[in-house]
């Protein structure tokens, strides 16, 4: 024989009605007892109506009357038109009498338990009836079986009775055969009572290790358990094999798909138990046995979380050493029908840390307070409180047994992502780890882990770009080209979660679609400025993020310390940060560092170059970075290379401009600035402590045109013309050029124009390109030579796409 539970939403519609009807007259084994849930949301609507109802308010009339009309729709839409008026008649009766109930709470004001646990029972007696008229089967009474009695404050199951009204009811199993779950009745009064919410899965449970079902059936609304809450991570998916410890485990801590006690009757009598989707009947759904499956070869099987936590702490020097504090604190909490799913203890027994829903924080202060109102008096334990706003998070799997470095893993992950863990917990079994972390961290944390522990199919990677200029413009485009392919071949799920450009910014956690995102930052963007964005993103505390910088503002490079606290990478475009005050440098890059994520400029260098990149690796492996020579401005090299006779000095600074080589204001070109930003930059990477001022300038353009208005110089540059092509004609002759050249030797740096002959490498140097060479301790008699385009929105935009592959992990 089978069992098969359906829950609220596979008996919610006419549809999953019609669906419910066709899985079970395809069941081959039989008999089949069904368990049905209320219609999906008719307990809180009974609830909520009784309580309408105590307040001595009408109202609660129109909310029965819509249920009412709820079930009057679903019975006329999957009963033929001739059939429904008997079926109809029936619920109309049992309507009157709820309705009755209603009218007696709302005279006497008042809704008592006992009141409210007669009013939930109607949810299951309806849908059950419902399911007995559609399949015309018999309908069985869940009062008459479950039995419970009453213990602190709740209902719990008394076995003996109940297996007993099952033997005695239940010997003769018609084919198919429905009764309601969830309800129940008080063993010795009769009353009505409930097993709780969310238990008609345990009703289910219980018949199935009674009647020795072959299996139980849990069909509901998704394909199965799940690794993680399907509503708050997109890409979970579904787990194919639990173990009973595992699926308990997991529905303990708030994976709602199956209600915690379901787990125990059928463990006990090792009876498999199957999860389906009634709306997706193919799907092979959830497989839960006594098999310890090890999840192909992943260490965690799944996570869950409880979003309402209060952790309660009892501390104090008093409680060191001295025997039967914790019997104290757990005798007085069950009393008080107090559940207790987290106990942390440090091994100084100095604190003790417990984890309660919050409804009942306030009840476990005051029980606790009383019970500890001496030593509380004399000084021994501190004042007892509750800290509210948290979330309790669980890691579940039998795999975590056989592999080490789980709990370093998962608080590294978390630490790195800036999520505090206020107390944890790990049972001896070493199948769950457990912590507490603020309720604003939950999403994120559940997002982190679900990506660091291989949950996840594909990883991902948030990008808040700002900037959407030649390069940031460049790299939209780049990154929406590659996304199919990365997804693909490297399972990065690369997402841009926030587009700024100067005064308007769009947000989206699930990623904006960048085929349009120009259309989107004009139609829907919020206004923005450098404070309102840093604002966002930081609101936002998204997992696994990175800004990206493709402006050249201060202002945003100021948001970077901010950033990189707040654990979000920074990569830069942008060269102010990296070249503003030595100190300023250090402390992002140490910043980063200490904060697990990066702080990366490559970019700020020879563009798409690697060059920092380089000297990074060189320096790791133990090398010295002693000289480095190079041409480092792209604007500068096609000006020296663009000259001639017919096009003078003044009209090639324009042509670099018009080409986009130059920054939007060439006189940052001219004047060396970018030149000794990126020298800067270059020496402080290659571990020397320079700063803008103590680079030595030969200029070849005089200081007073580079004071007045950008319009200015445009006027006055033609001035230069004659005397720089006298020099070029000389130049020429001697079959030398010019190159602006960057130098930096032991951390003596220069800048400056120097002449170079044909053997020089720096003399085929074509168009805008770049080049360094790189002394070093290895690298001595011939120096490494980077060189290739060093400017260009392409190439810059692939460098900085390439330092968000290494923040991935990907190159
Ligand atoms: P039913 O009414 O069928 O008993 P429930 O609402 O009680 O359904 O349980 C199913 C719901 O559990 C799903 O819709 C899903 O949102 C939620 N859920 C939470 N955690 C998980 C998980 N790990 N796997 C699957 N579902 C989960
Ligand atoms: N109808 C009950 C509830 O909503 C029981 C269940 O759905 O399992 O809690
Ligand atoms: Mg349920």
């Amino acid at each position: 024989m089978k069992v098969i539970k359906f829950g609220g939403t596979s008996v919610g519609s006419v549809q999953a009605l019609l669906q419910l009807k066709r899985i079970v007259e395809q069941q081959a084994e039989r008999p089949v007892v069904i368990v049905v849930s209320a219609i999906a949301g008719m307990t809180d609507f009974l609830i909520k109506t009784a309580r309408i109802a105590a307040e001595g308010n009408t109202n609660y009339l129109t909310e029965l009357n819509l249920m009412k009309n709820r079930h009057f729709s679903l019975i006329e839409g999957i009963f033929a038109p001739e059939q429904q008026k008997p079926v109809i008649e029936e619920f109309s009766a049992i309507f009157d009498e709820l309705g009755n109930i209603f009218q007696g709470v709302a005279l006497i004001r008042e809704l008592s338990d006992k009141s409210e646990d007669v009013i939930v029972s109607y949810g299951e007696r309806l849908s059950s009836l419902m399911i007995s008229r559609m399949l015309n089967i018999p309908h069985y009474d869940a009062r008459q079986l479950i039995k419970t009695n009453y213990k602190f404050g709740k209902h719990i199951v008394n076995f003996e009775q109940t297996s007993a009204a099952i033997k005695a009811q239940l010997s003769q199993l018609p084919a198919l055969s429905v009764m309601g779950g969830f309800i129940s009745s008080d063993a010795q009064s009769g009353e009505i009572t409930n097993i709780g919410r969310g238990g008609s899965d345990y009703t289910a449970a219980i018949l199935a290790s009674e009647l020795k079902a072959s299996i139980l059936e849990i069909w509901t609304d998704v394909d199965g358990f799940m690794t993680a809450d399907p509503k708050v991570i997109n890409n979970a998916y579904v787990i194919e094999n639990l173990s009973y410890v595992e699926a308990m485990e997991l529905s303990n801590f708030g994976a709602k798909v199956i209600y915690p006690p379901t787990i125990f009757p059928v463990y006990h009598k090792n009876i498999p138990i199957r999860i389906k989707n009634t709306f997706n009947p193919g799907a092979p759904g959830t497989y839960i046995s006594k098999d310890k499956t090890a999840g192909e070869g992943k260490a965690i099987k799944g996570i869950s979380s409880i979003p309402d936590t209060s952790l309660i702490t009892i501390q104090g020097m008093g409680m060191v050493g001295v025997i039967g504090v914790n019997y104290r604190i757990f005798k007085t909490l069950a009393k008080a029908g107090i559940s207790v799913f987290l106990v942390s203890q440090a091994s100084s027994e100095n604190t003790t840390s417990i984890g309660v829903r919050n409804a009942d924080a306030e009840l476990t202060v005051k029980v606790l307070k009383e019970e500890f109102s001496h030593e509380i008096e004399m000084g021994e334990i501190n004042e007892i409180f509750a800290e509210n706003e948290l979330a309790t998070v669980a890691i579940v799997g039998e795999g975590m047994k056989r592999t080490t470095g789980i709990a370093g893993k998962l608080f590294t992950t978390l630490g790195r992502n800036g999520i505090n863990v206020i107390a944890c917990a790990q049972g001896a079994s070493e199948t769950n780890i457990s912590f507490v972390i603020k309720l604003d961290h939950l999403r994120k944390s559940l997002n982190v882990i679900h990506d660091s522990f291989f949950l996840s199919e594909y990883q991902v990677l948030n990008v808040f770009l700002t900037g959407i200029g030649t390069v940031g413009g460049s790299l939209l485009d780049q990154i929406r080209q590659q996304q199919p392919k990365l997804m693909a071949e490297n399972s990065l799920q690369l997402n841009v979660v926030g587009i700024a450009d100067i005064d308007k910014a769009i947000f989206s956690r699930e990623g904006i679609d960048l085929g349009q995102y120009k259309e989107l930052l004009e139609r829907e963007g919020k206004a923005s400025n450098p404070d309102l964005l840093r604002d966002e993103i930081l609101n936002m505390n998204i997992f696994n993020s990175v800004f990206v910088d493709c402006t050249a503002s201060p202002d945003i490079a100021a948001l970077y310390e901010d950033l990189l606290s707040h654990n979000v990478s920074v990569v830069a475009a942008n060269k102010i940060a990296a070249s503003s005050d030595y100190d300023n440098y250090a402390r992002l890059k140490e910043l980063a560092r200490r904060k697990g994520v990066k702080y990366l400029f490559e970019t700020n260098v020879g563009a798409g170059l690697p060059i920092i990149n380089t000297m990074n690796s060189l320096i790791h492996s133990g090398d010295r970075i002693l000289k480095m020579e190079a041409v480092l401005s792209g604007t500068l090299n096609f000006i020296f290379n663009t000259i001639s006779a017919e096009k003078p000095l003044s009209k090639t600074i324009k042509m670099a401009q018009e080409a986009r080589f130059s920054e939007p204001d060439p006189r940052i070109d001219l004047s060396g600035t970018d030149v000794i930003r990126k020298l800067v930059i270059l020496a402080r990477e290659a571990g020397y402590r320079v700063e803008q001022d103590d680079v030595v300038k030969n200029l070849f353009i005089p200081d007073q045109y580079f004071k007045g208005s950008l319009e200015d110089f445009w006027k006055c540059i033609p001035e230069l013309d004659a005397g720089f092509e006298a020099k070029r004609k000389l130049l020429e002759k001697e079959s030398k050029r010019w190159r602006f050249v960057a130098k930096m030797e032991n951390g003596a740096c220069s800048v400056g124009l120097q002449e170079v002959g044909p053997l020089h490498p720096f003399y085929d140097l074509e168009g805008s390109n770049n080049i360094i060479l790189i002394q070093t301790e290895r690298y001595f008699q011939d120096p490494m030579v980077i060189k290739g385009y060093g400017a260009g929105a392409g190439v810059t935009a692939a460098g900085v796409f390439g330092d968000i592959m290494s923040i991935a992990n990907i190159r």
